[in-house]
């Protein structure tokens, strides 16, 4: 135990409101100990058989219960999993499921391959979908200025799919911009077709649903009340404010959700029926997130959300303030994407900020921020999740915002030169040795380097910084042989 605290020594903080992306902190130490104690009680129940351990679909149906209300789907059902991209892999594995049970009848094996098609805000979840369950996508693209889709690119994308489109995706809201898709109509258009429509409100599905009554500006519909929504991902380990592991994947139509069933009975072992990815599953963080879930309950989420709103109004305001950088698009929840300054011609300010600059900066000052580079017509961005304690540090990270600008106001944008490309190896053994990460160089790179290449990079220094350390500089980890 001294060494696995050893060991975090060298993690970002996951409370206290420093690290404005990956972790999600309610300021509450009271449900982090409450999580704790629900992990422990079932640490080791085996998820994998719901009739040995009847806990397990008690805990699960009392969450999708709560959903259920919350994203106004009175009859849905679905599964907790283990995260948001198992939920967005789910979805689309039974979309495909149920396309090629359409196509058995006609279509020759292998002459028509199923299509997504969704925006190109939607989660890399979905690229991940496609790849490994041999899908195609049609990316429609999202307006540089507002990160959102014309409701007109993304029908003309449905009609030109035709036969092979399998499912239509839609964000509340996209995790880049945290702005909303034109869910309304886009549901409305796979109805008529009679396609299923999934809504990723990975990010937004514990947020937004608390989001008016909290004090937040009132949004359109973009949940289960919308007609033609067939299914809803929600994060339980983001705003659900539950232990890492956990998110709901909720679908209207009953046909659609038994189609990510996996079960089988052709093998000389034990029935297999799977309504998920895994098969001998955790139930630890399923317990977590129910304890926290019947904790709070509606009214908790509300209060919650609270300060959320009101920080999110600040750090909004002080970013609009700032010469130089500006919201990209209309957010509708937590999530802020900032981006440099244009002139009246649409481009660049020479005495703008640009944004990786200004994370690197604010990153000195001891917060960290998320970069994005630029896809596309999409410029690069900055990333900041706002969480409950956000709050609690205004007063030191608006300062810090405005202090990092007036730093790196009118440097030009960085951008690698051609041939200086680092080698990954080399990178990920300085970063393990503790060095810092040139993140803004790094983010420069992916936006100059075919994609390809880049994420080929991205392979070989997470490969490399994950292996066990060459050499004698590892510590022992106790194995005699
Ligand atoms: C976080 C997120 C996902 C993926 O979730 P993980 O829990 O990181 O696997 C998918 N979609 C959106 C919109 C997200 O914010």
């Amino acid at each position: 135990m001294a060494r696995l605290a050893a060991y975090l020594t060298d993690d970002a903080p996951t409370h206290g409101g420093r690290v404005l992306s990956y972790v999600y902190d309610s300021g509450r130490p009271e449900l982090d100990a409450l999580a704790g104690a629900a992990a422990a009680a079932v640490q080791a129940v085996n998820g994998l058989d719901p009739t040995t351990f009847p806990s397990v679909a008690r805990l699960e149906s009392d969450l999708v219960r709560f959903a259920r209300e919350m994203l106004h789907g009175p009859t849905a059902t679905g599964s907790v999993t283990s995260g948001g991209t198992e939920s967005c892999l789910l979805a689309v594995l039974a979309a495909r499921e149920q396309w090629r049970r359409r196509h058995a009848a006609g279509a020759q094996p292998g002459t028509v391959r199923p299509l997504i098609v969704l925006p190109a805000s939607a989660h890399a979840a979905f690229h991940k979908a496609a790849h490994l369950f041999d899908l195609d996508l049609i990316l429609v693209p999202v307006d540089a200025a507002t990160g959102v889709p014309s409701v007109a690119e993304m029908v003309e994308a449905m009609d030109a799919a035709g036969d092979a489109l399998a499912l239509v995706v839609v964000s509340a809201p996209s995790y880049p911009h945290g702005v909303l898709d034109p869910i309304v109509e886009v549901a409305a258009a796979a109805r008529t077709r009679d396609l299923p429509c999934h809504v990723d409100a990975c990010i937004g599905g514990w947020v937004l649903p608390w989001w008016g009554a909290a004090g937040g500006d009132p949004l359109p519909p973009w949940d289960f009340a919308v007609p033609g929504v067939t299914s809803i991902s929600a994060d339980l380990h983001k705003y659900g404010f539950a232990p890492k592991g956990a998110s709901l994947l909720l679908f209207s139509d009953p046909a659609l959700d038994r189609a990510r069933y996996f079960a089988l009975t052709d093998w000389p072992g034990y029935p297999v029926v799977n309504p998920t990815l895994l098969g001998s599953r955790s139930a630890t963080s399923l317990a977590a997130a129910w304890a926290v879930v019947q904790a709070l309950g509606p009214g908790g989420y509300v209060e919650l959300t609270r300060p959320t709103v009101r920080a999110t109004a600040a750090v909004r305001a002080a970013v609009e303030s700032i010469d130089g950088l500006r919201i990209l698009g209309e957010p509708v929840g937590p999530l802020l994407a900032v981006a440099a300054d244009l002139d009246t011609s649409g481009a660049v300010r020479a005495d703008a900020v640009d944004p990786h600059a200004w994370a690197t900066a604010v990153a000195r000052a001891g917060f960290v921020l998320q970069g994005q580079p630029a896809f596309g017509l999409i410029p690069r961005s900055t990333h900041l999740t706002i969480t409950p304690v956000t709050e609690r540090v205004l007063a030191e990270l608006i300062p810090v915002l405005i202090a990092a600008a007036d730093e790196v106001r009118g440097a030009p944008e960085r951008a690698e030169a051609a041939g200086a490309i680092p080698d990954p190896a080399q990178l990920a053994a300085a970063a393990r040795a503790g060095g810092e990460l040139d993140l803004a160089s790094v983010l420069a790179l992916i936006e100059m380097l075919p994609r390809e290449q880049s994420a080929g990079l991205l392979t070989a220094f997470l490969a490399e910084f994950v292996a066990p350390p060459a050499g004698s500089d590892g510590q022992s980890t106790g194995v005699e042989v």
